[in-house]
């Protein structure tokens, strides 16, 4: 195929055909309606029916232009995926002949059946009506499906009859205004009069495996659960430090190339690719965009990832820990705040002491995190991410702040109100003059940190790969409107607006530098200091949903009107039921696969060495001690094995009378769970001392390092 030739000319032709941005809808509707737009996205005003029906219009004609048949609206329920619906443009005039329609009314608005969407008690079944509506500033999209429809996507919010948000993206929408509202009466208040919009930008580097299909499809665990249940560990992981940015394999390259590609035309800028720690571990990161762009991004992104792994004859796994011996895949978000005018506020410049914008917002993140670290672990907290935080690989689960050396001696003299000076820029020195000289960084890097600053961004590490990254960003941008919005009511009632500032940066900096730890975080020294410190460390998601609806947090959500009491207990509520759903497929899918699988293969093969033994010791009247020690020790170990399976069947079937859905996931984590790490440990064993030929299930070893 020519057109796939990603040589730069081709980028430029291909980028953003499948979407229908800003600069189509601008060709496409009158000057007028593009200017009205405008305000419409930029200053909040209403949209008129109007201008939605002239959209709608444009929207339709250049959808049918690029194939489309159907138009569905696209949203994020409260699980981690996307939903869509389709309805053609099909439609009967008054004469009843076919005509293609799609009005304003269309686009503005659906109705979808909420009922089997998780709502966590918001409503009853028998109020089921839905609500979806569009999100006018991430842009509509084509997506060809292969061998069936091409349709338009309309990125929507969901919400119930009664307005209660559904969805990921009504909370994240919420918060980016708040955050936009508080920030900008703070740079007004610091004199900024140019400024008209403040966004959180988010770059999110989006880690995955990627394997054969052949080997996936052999591998249930992996279909239902998305991760592997059983496997022994392999001769060679990554312990060799060999897979980090190596050389690329060439049907990964193939995937990689097709899936910018297809990235590309979605107008998604996919930018960086390469291995990551783990054998067939990879990564791509997209240039950052504002948050709700780039958290629709993402979901694309993982939504592509897929169907193009599929159609090479590969499997792209997301979850956090799909193999148990080597690392697990997380989603670092990036964030920076920015304005509509240029201004990275994150950024300190060449001379941070006196850059009053950048003191500001940096003192504000750091007592943000402080104070509400709680939430900031919970916006990473879901079921795989459990096997990851804290295990050496991922940061733990205590919030902590890296700042750097030479910011940290900034805050130390703003905290002893001594003024310092800010250095000459240094300088690299490699010590081969060939080479060209370069600026040194601000800070070195710091990869264990859970939120690191890296140089005019923060960067946040614990949330999971398979994780919408909507969540973390509500948390981050509510908890910084918070700090800013008590920034902003003192300043407001200050005669001296830059004494009071320094005053408060100063205080802040006091009060929540226990959360800056510059060292290696997965240090047992650290878990140690931060006791000491008095930060939390809530080391299992489960603990950390009842946060949620802590006073605190409904106080905070509340009070910015991001979350209501309602909203947050029904997430609070689908949290709960989500991990006990998903231990629960996990110890069926365990069960399924040991007695239907294992155990046969097990009992197959002892078989075997039984008839070895009776065969050798009739040919040469000799013992068979090997054999006999080997099938000794299977049995042994088949029949704990089956022990344990009899134990979690019964656990299991105990399991469906609690009513209670905290109590029940409360139950699969202290009960279920030890014995699903009981029965793997067994069939892990099992396999080191299995004939291959018997062994059901494709090792390790081969998944992993394939050709
Ligand atoms: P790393 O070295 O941390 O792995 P990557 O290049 O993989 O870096 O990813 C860095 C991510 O951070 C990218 O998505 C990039 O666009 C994003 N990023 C860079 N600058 C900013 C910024 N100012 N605000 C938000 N995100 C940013
Ligand atoms: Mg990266």
């Amino acid at each position: 195929m020519e057109e796939k030739k990603n040589t730069f000319k081709n980028i430029k032709n291909i980028f953003g055909i499948n979407v229908f941005d800003n600069k189509t809808m601008k060709e496409k509707i009158s000057k007028e309606g593009y200017a009205e737009f405008m305000k419409v996205i930029n200053e909040g005003k209403d949209l008129s029916s109007e201008l939605a029906d002239e959209i709608a219009n444009a929207m339709k004609d250049w959808a049918i232009e690029q194939g489309a048949t159907h138009y569905t609206h696209w949203f994020q329920p409260l699980n981690e995926n996307t939903a869509e619906k389709h309805d053609s443009f099909i439609d009967l005039d008054k004469q009843g002949n076919v005509i293609l329609k799609f009005s304003g009314k269309n686009l503005i608005k659906g109705e979808a059946d909420a009922s089997s969407f998780p709502s966590g008690g918001t409503r009853a079944t028998f109020e089921a009506r839905g609500y979806t509506v569009w999100d006018c500033t991430s842009p509509a999209f084509v997506k060809h499906i292969k061998n069936g429809s091409t349709v338009l996507c309309i990125p929507t919010a969901f919400c119930s009859y009664n307005g209660e948000a559904l969805d990921k993206k009504t909370p994240l929408l919420r918060a980016l205004q708040v955050l936009d509202k508080e920030a900008m009466r703070v740079l007004r208040l610091l004199g900024n009069k140019t400024t008209k919009r403040v966004d959180v930008n988010l770059g999110a580097e989006q880690e995955y495996f990627l394997i054969k299909k052949e080997d996936y499809n052999k591998r249930k665990d992996l279909v239902f659960t998305g991760r592997t249940l059983f496997g022994a560990k392999s001769p060679k992981g990554q312990e060799m430090d060999d897979q980090y940015y190596a050389s690329i394999r060439d049907c990964v390259s193939a995937f990689m190339n097709e899936l910018n590609y297809e990235l590309w035309k979605l107008g998604i800028t996919a930018k960086t690719q390469h291995n990551e720690v783990a054998p067939s571990q990879h990564e791509l990161a997209p240039i950052y965009a504002t948050a709700n762009i780039a958290t629709d991004h993402n979901q694309l992104i993982m939504e592509m990832m897929k169907k193009v792994a599929d159609r090479n004859g590969l499997a792209c796994i997301l979850h956090e820990k799909p193999f148990k011996s080597v690392n697990g895949s997380g989603k670092h978000n990036n964030w920076s705040i920015t304005t509509d005018d240029g201004i990275n506020l994150l950024k300190p410049g060449k001379t941070p002491r006196q850059n009053k914008l950048f003191l500001t917002f940096f003192t504000a993140v750091i007592s943000a995190v402080d104070e509400y670290s709680y939430l900031l672990r919970l916006s990473a907290s879901h079921p795989g991410n459990e096997h990851r935080l804290g295990k050496n690989e991922a940061p733990p689960a205590i919030v902590s702040i890296f700042v750097g050396d030479m910011l940290q001696e900034i805050l130390d003299q703003i905290e002893k109100e001594e003024i310092g000076e800010d250095k000459e820029k240094q300088y690299l020195n490699v010590g081969v003059t060939t080479l060209p000289k370069l600026p040194q960084d601000f800070s070195d890097r710091n990869r264990t940190s859970p939120f690191a600053f890296t140089g005019n961004k923060f960067e946040f590490r614990m949330v999971g790969s398979s994780a919408s990254t909507a969540t973390p960003n509500v948390i981050f941008c509510t908890i910084v409107a918070e700090i800013l919005s008590r920034f902003a009511d003192r300043l407001e009632k200050a005669e001296d607006v830059d004494k009071e500032l320094a005053k408060l940066i100063s205080e802040n900096i006091k009060q929540h530098k226990k959360i800056i730890f510059n060292g290696n975080s997965y240090s047992d020294e650290w878990v140690k200091e931060a006791k000491r410190r008095g930060l939390p460390n809530i080391d299992n998601c489960l603990d950390s949903y009842g946060y949620l609806t802590s006073k605190e947090s409904v106080k905070l959500f509340e009070k910015h009107k991001v979350l209501s009491r309602l909203e947050l207990q029904s997430r609070e509520e689908i949290y709960y039921e989500n991990y006990a759903k998903t231990i629960d497929i996990e110890a069926k899918t365990m069960l399924l696969i040991t007695k239907t699988q294992i155990v046969p293969a097990v009992i197959k093969y002892s078989n075997r060495v039984a008839e070895s033994i009776n065969n050798i010791s009739k040919a040469t009247g000799l013992k068979a001690t090997a054999q006999i020690d080997i099938l000794r020790n299977l049995t042994e170990k088949l029949n704990l094995l089956c022990e344990n399976i009899a134990k979690l069947e019964k656990l299991e079937s105990e399991a469906v009378h609690i009513e209670n859905m905290k109590e029940r996931a409360f139950y699969y984590r202290d009960n279920v769970v030890k014995v699903t790490e009981d029965i793997r440990e067994l069939v892990d064993y099992l396999e080191t001392i299995t004939d291959k030929r018997y062994w059901p299930l494709p090792s390790y070893a081969d998944i992993l390092f394939y050709d």
